[in-house]
């Protein structure tokens, strides 16, 4: 009785599964492998004690957006702050998509955005990559000026395989689609590259960003959006007004005041994943993809059986069995105790019999 009332667009959706790693080492989400620093834990229960928990949060989310804007380098009108970036995700597909346009997205990239772009009713065209996953500009330009999408994802750097497009190659995308554009730098701080630079140039670049990532605050869901000021004020039409809760938005502003802490960070996993990744060149049966965040993808033989494997031993990564991605395991790169930990499992894996 139920299923047929609920609305076809919601039978045929399959939900994003994110298993909670209850015990064990979470390699699967792409977070950091640390909690807050103790100096910025310190620095933000100080500033607890004189908050109102009684009070709705800013709705502007004004002392958050200023601190965005001094990192960033981007106006405070071209800001909004979302409840994660997953929210962002959903509000800028409300606003852009009638039921029935064209949404583009590469494939193999963030499932959310086919998630949400089904939600809301759009038909929704993607561009297949030949075996090396890498995304070839000329054939995705064709493509959109064949298909005419509304709204385009570029993942940059893309997960789920970790590659970049350069600045130009957006560039070359942001001159030649119809629509919207908008580019996930949720993984920017481990890459370097951002489009922000473009965004006085064009009117229809959308970028998107996270706390969750190196900024070390997933568990808070915060993101931020970054586009033009007409852009914003649509977003902020339809998203409700207190999404971002007062604890997030202090956490934010904190994290932000402490910036080389996370690059600091940051450079500790970008050597790390340097360093997984030679030892994994050292395995004849693993390929592993080059990357420029802080996870990496792996192929090898047998991928859902050493998925398994890696469970049993208390090591949980994302699996990946289906096309394009066949064989396929994603690893975060974590401590350099965590990623020696991963790496004897995935040997043992390997080479032992269970
Ligand atoms: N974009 C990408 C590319 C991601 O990988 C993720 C999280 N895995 C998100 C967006 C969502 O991030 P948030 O935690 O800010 O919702």
């Amino acid at each position: 009785m139920i299923t047929d009332l609920v609305s076809k667009r919601v039978r045929e959706l399959e939900s994003y599964k994110a298993e909670p790693v209850l015990s064990g080492l979470a390699l699967d989400k792409n977070e950091i492998p640390w909690s807050l620093e103790e100096k910025v834990q310190e620095a933000l229960l100080d500033r607890l004690k004189s908050m109102e928990f009684n009070r709705y949060p800013d709705s502007n989310c004004t002392a958050l957006k200023e601190a965005i804007s001094r990192y960033t380098g981007v106006g405070t009108a071209s800001i909004c702050v979302g409840n994660g970036s997953d929210e962002l995700i959903g509000l800028l597909l409300q606003a852009f998509i009638e039921p029935g346009d064209v949404m583009a997205v590469y494939n193999p990239s963030f499932s959310m955005y086919k998630i949400c772009g089904s939600l809301c009713g759009a038909k929704i065209w993607e561009n297949n990559p030949d075996w090396d996953f890498r995304l070839k500009p000329d054939e995705f330009v064709s493509g959109m000026q064949k298909e005419k999408p509304k709204v385009v994802f570029l993942c940059n750097p893309n997960n789920p395989t970790g590659g970049s497009l350069e600045l130009e190659e957006l560039e070359q995308m942001l001159d030649s689609a119809p629509g919207i554009v908008v580019v996930d730098e949720a993984y920017y701080e481990f890459s370097g590259i951002t489009a922000t630079s473009l965004l006085p140039e064009y009117e229809n670049l959308i970028i998107l960003r996270t706390f969750s990532k190196a900024l070390g605050l997933a568990g808070l869901r915060i993101g931020y959006m970054l586009a033009s000021p007409e852009i914003i004020s649509y977003i902020d039409r339809i998203r409700s007004p207190f999404n971002v809760n007062a604890f997030a938005q202090l956490a934010a502003e904190v994290v932000l005041e402490n910036m080389p802490l996370v690059t600091e960070r940051v450079k500790i996993i970008k050597d790390e994943r340097e360093r997984l990744r030679k030892l994994l060149a050292g395995l004849k049966e693993v390929k592993c993809f080059d990357s420029g965040s802080n996870f990496l993808l792996l192929q090898i033989p047998n991928a859902a059986e050493v998925y398994e494997r890696l469970k049993d031993a208390g090591i949980y990564t994302k699996s990946f069995n289906r096309p394009p991605l066949r064989d396929c395991i994603r690893v975060t790169v974590g401590s350099r105790q965590e990623n020696d930990r991963f790496y004897k499992a995935l040997k043992e894996a390997l080479y032992e019999s269970p």
